[in-house]
């Protein structure tokens, strides 16, 4: 009797035992923005080699789509392709291809072809000179996501436009948040966030709390947070001009351009996105913020698997806009 309550007390310290994960924050500066990761792993070690792997991930993907570096594969592509088709690694093809479905997704607000257009308004800001109509139009003719030519099986990109500059700026820190999860996964680590400049992905929540705890910049008050959500397994993204912007004779103009009209976008103080990864979230709250409020409203209510929360007005006068799938994942907090 004695041995077997001492086999049923050691079975019992056995079953519930479960091995402490710890936490392991780390920041670093990578692309312009801050790399934040806060992952749970049974030890150190394997939290610090997840980190150590998706760093030469980014140092790969930055190799590839920055606009800044000279050596970079996007300015081989935007320096040549519309000379003769350009020989790209299969993920610039793969991202260039989501690009362009997110631009047919939504009738053109997002469109990775705005290079030129951005060019031409981050000069006039350096120049302090708002950009004359027919510069506009002149960039305007040098945008369309239509004017990428793309070989999947050859992996070559080139344009049908002798001024074509595409700009991943939109698109491809989210993309880089799903890269880096890949990696945290294949570890063995399913709790974290990751979250690079805005660009969020949450895994499974910590066991005792409710959903990993995201907030809301508050777009007129930098320093603080306007909102929370708790969320799990969901990409967030927010785009707004309260970061990024530019300055020209004493006004500023956001850093998010209509592709249609050629001009910076007005109002939209703040577009938040939630959605399945990080990439959509990135590339639909740059979008949204082109399509402003009524016809985010109307989308989100078709497309009814992406929550967003609008903050639409200045400082003096504004209103906050939640689709239902938004109100319902902050209700489940
Ligand atoms: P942030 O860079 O602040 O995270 P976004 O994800 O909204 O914000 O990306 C804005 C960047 O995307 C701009 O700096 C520019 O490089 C590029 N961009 C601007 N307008 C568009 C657009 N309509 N479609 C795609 N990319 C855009
Ligand atoms: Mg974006």
């Amino acid at each position: 009797m004695k041995v077997f309550v001492s086999i049923l007390f050691i079975f019992l310290i056995f079953s519930c035992y479960k091995p402490t994960e710890i936490l392991h924050v780390r920041a670093f500066y990578i692309m312009g923005s801050e790399f934040q990761y806060k992952l749970y792993c049974k030890n150190k070690s394997i939290c610090e080699k997840a980190v150590r792997e998706s760093q030469e991930r980014l140092n790969q993907i930055d190799f590839i789509f920055s606009n800044y570096r000279e050596d970079s594969v996007l300015t081989k592509v935007n320096l040549n392709a519309s000379i003769a088709p350009v020989t790209v690694p299969a993920e610039f093809v793969n991202l260039t291809e989501q690009s362009i479905y997110y631009s047919e997704f939504t009738s053109g607000s997002f469109d990775i072809t705005i290079g030129k257009l951005y060019g031409l308004w981050k000069k006039s800001a350096s120049t302090n000179q708002v950009p004359e109509n027919s510069q506009i139009e002149a960039a305007l003719k040098c945008t369309g996501y239509k004017k990428i030519l793309l070989d999947k099986e050859k992996n070559t990109v080139s344009f049908n436009s002798n001024c074509l500059e595409l700009d991943f700026g939109a698109i491809g820190k989210g993309y880089a948040v799903d890269e880096v999860v890949k990696i945290v996964k294949s570890h063995g680590i399913k709790k974290g966030l990751i979250n690079f400049g805005g660009n969020i992905y949450a895994l499974d929540k910590p066991d005792e709390e409710k959903g990993w705890e995201v907030g809301i910049n508050d777009p007129f008050n930098k320093s603080s947070v306007i909102d929370f959500i708790y969320i799990n397994n969901l990409g967030v993204a927010t785009s707004g001009d309260y970061e990024k912007f530019f300055v020209i004779n004493g006004k500023r103009y956001s850093h998010i351009i209509n592709p249609q009209s050629g001009f910076p976008v007005e109002n939209l103080s703040s577009v938040t996105v939630l959605a399945d990864s990080a990439t959509k979230a990135d590339a639909l709250s740059t979008a949204f913020s082109v399509m402003g409020k009524n016809k985010t409203e109307e989308f989100v209510t078709k497309s009814n698997d992406v929550g967003v929360m609008i903050i639409d007005g200045d400082r003096s006068n504004y209103k906050v806009f939640k689709s239902e799938l938004f109100k319902s994942i902050q209700e489940l907090d």
